[in-house]
Order: C-alpha cells, then structure tokens, then sequence
C-alpha cells in the first residue's frame, strides 16, 4: 500500500465537545476500482477529490457506505468492535447496487494501518470515540442509468462525541404514517445513500413538530413498525423484549445483533416478530411497556421517553431511561471500551 503522509498536521478540536461528524483526521485510504479489478489502496492527506459534473454518483446515487467505531483505553490499546461484519454487510450492500466485492481481511488490515496512522485522533473521554466511514461510490463520467465500471472506495475517520445532543436522555419520536422509507424490494436492506435522502422529508417535519427521528412503519400496510432513521427498534413489553424481524426492509444493524446476542446471553431471549403500532399504543395505555430503545452504532443505545402516535405523545417508562435499555448501553459500552470482558468474540485488536 502506498502510503504518504501530510505535511501540515491540523489543529486537534475541543474532545469535550466534538458533536457527531463534523471533525476529520489527517489521513484516509483511497482506493479505485478499474479494468474490473480493486487498485493498489493508497493511504493520503484527507483533501477534497476533484469529480467530474457527469459522475455517476452525483446523478444516481450508486453509493453505499458504512459506520463503525474504534476505541483508545488508558493503556493506549486500540480496539474496534466487529469490524468484519461491517464489510461483510457492505458487500451484501455492493451486491444489492450492482457495486464490486470488497476483500474484507485485506480492508481489516488496511483500516488498522490508517487508524494507527492517525492515532492521536482518537479521543477517551467516556462517550467519546473514533467513527469510521467507509463509503463506496460509482466514479464513471458518464449519464446514463447502468451499473458504473469504475469506483471508488475510501474510508474517513472522524473523533466523536454522543450522537445526540442531549447524550443518554430519552428522546422523542414520532410513528411517520406518510412517507415510507423502504418496501419491501427495495433497498432497505442496504446502506446505500438514497435511503437517507429519502428520509429527509419525513425527519424534517417530525423535527419541526418536535421530535427527533420519525418511526417508519412497513410500506405496505403501514401497520407495523421497521425502524428509526439509523436506529434498529426494541420494545419491552411485560418484560420480553421484542424487535421487528428482518423482513427485507429494515437494515440489519450490527447493534441490533449485539443487542439481540447479550441479551440470550443472559437469558433473557429476544422476539424477533412483527409489532404493530395498535399493539404498541395499547400497551402503553394499559401500562405494558415497560421501556423503548433504539440501537446503532452511533448513539449505540438510545431510550425512547416519547413516542407520538396518530398526534398523541405516548409517555414510556415516565419519560426515563428503563432497567434494560440502562443495562445494555453500559454493557455494549463495556465490551467495546475493554471494560468488560467480550465473551463474544467481537473487539479486533488495532495494535
Ligand atoms: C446504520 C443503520 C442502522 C444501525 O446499524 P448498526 O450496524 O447497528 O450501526 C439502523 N438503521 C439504519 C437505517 C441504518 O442506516
């Protein structure tokens, strides 16, 4: 791998307020896609691309991309969590765009030679950690609808504080009962960019009233709940915890499987099923559910106090965070900063 290394180091920003995405390291790995085969990968100065107007991926939106964390402890050991399963995830995605395959063993490793490099990037403070952005995009200057013949894969990294402003507070979401966000067919399964597009609508009108995500329902019938914007949901109803089932709409999250694993781990089993908002409001009005969260890399768990149903604001758990949403931010948090042990298998050594 061709390596070269910036000449003007940028100015650290505050750790204490880095925000979600809005900081980058000195470095990235660029690699190109050509003559039907991945290049030489290239680790450079993070800067700009020059792209020409006609791109592919500026009209069509061929693009996929992916977020995972890395973390320093006090000992200065560097460890990401489940790094394998994020490629493995963006190749089912590349496949879903007509988009080639990634070698993920040699993407591991590469990752780790591009963090290494910026390792005085990554920040300690509890809450904090160092986001990663894979992100592959359709280069050919060309218009026209038909799968590109070249691409560009590179990864960015970013120091991160909590997801939401507010940190572990609960939040407030609204169930979105007219824009859909993926049916089934579609591309909800993959994390590709026009998902998120899509969403802006929807998340932008329930922001206004509000709230700060929208709840999207399945596209069908409008009946059953999928997920939040970069969410995966769970539900505690009478003490068993229930999640949407991965029907072909919703983006399987690595959270969510983490989730769903420690929770049997201690017992505690996790319906995958579908729950329909009627379920959702009765339980709640009769004093059923015991508690709301939702899961993902970002925020990693993230209760839910309110959720707006059909106009109304439906309290949970009296607007607090509840035992298990408590349990498991501290536990998934505890496996991915070496402060409990990881019987799963999940935390990749860096260095
Ligand atoms: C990324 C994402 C998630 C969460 O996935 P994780 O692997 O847990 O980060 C959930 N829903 C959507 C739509 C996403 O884009």
């Amino acid at each position: 791998m061709k390596i070269t290394l910036t000449k003007q180091k940028k100015a650290k920003p505050d750790y204490s307020k880095l925000g979600f995405g809005k900081y980058f390291t000195d470095h990235m790995l660029v690699m190109d896609y050509k003559d039907g085969k991945w290049q030489e990968p290239e680790i450079m100065p993070y800067q700009p691309f020059a792209l020409d107007p006609s791109t592919c991926v500026l009209h069509y939106g061929q693009g996929i991309f992916e977020g995972l964390k890395a973390y320093k402890n006090k000992d200065g050991k560097i460890t990401m969590f489940r790094p394998y399963d994020n490629f493995r995830r963006m190749n089912r995605s590349a496949a879903r765009l007509c988009m080639p395959a990634l070698d993920i063993e040699e993407t591991v490793e590469n990752l780790k030679k591009l963090i290494m490099i910026d390792e005085d990037w990554i920040p300690t403070e509890p809450g904090t950690a160092l986001y990663i952005r894979p992100t592959m995009i359709a280069t050919d200057p060309m218009l026209g609808v038909h799968p590109g013949h070249t691409y560009r894969f590179f990864i960015i990294l970013s120091p991160v504080g909590s997801y939401y402003e507010s940190g572990l507070t609960p939040t407030k979401i609204m169930i979105e009962n007219e824009y859909v966000r993926a049916p089934l067919g579609g591309t909800g399964e993959a994390k590709c960019m026009g998902n998120y597009a899509a969403s802006l609508l929807a998340g932008d009108i329930a922001n206004k009233h509000g709230y700060e995500q929208v709840l999207w329902l399945d596209a069908k019938e409008k009946k059953y709940v999928e997920e939040v914007g970069a969410m995966n949901m769970f539900f505690v109803f009478d003490g068993v915890v229930k999640t949407p089932a991965l029907v072909g709409s919703i983006l399987p999250g690595i959270t969510r499987d983490s989730v769903i694993r420690v929770l049997e781990h201690e017992g505690m089993p996790v319906e995958e099923c579908r729950i329909s908002v009627d379920d959702i409001r009765n339980a709640i009005k009769s004093g059923h559910m015991d508690e709301a969260f939702g899961s993902g890399t970002a925020a990693v768990i993230s209760p839910v106090g309110v959720l707006g149903i059909d106009g109304e604001d439906m309290v949970i758990n009296n607007f607090e965070m509840g035992k298990i949403t408590a349990f498991l931010y501290d536990k998934l948090t505890g496996i991915q900063t070496g402060r409990y042990a990881d019987p799963f298998g999940w935390v990749v050594h860096v260095n």
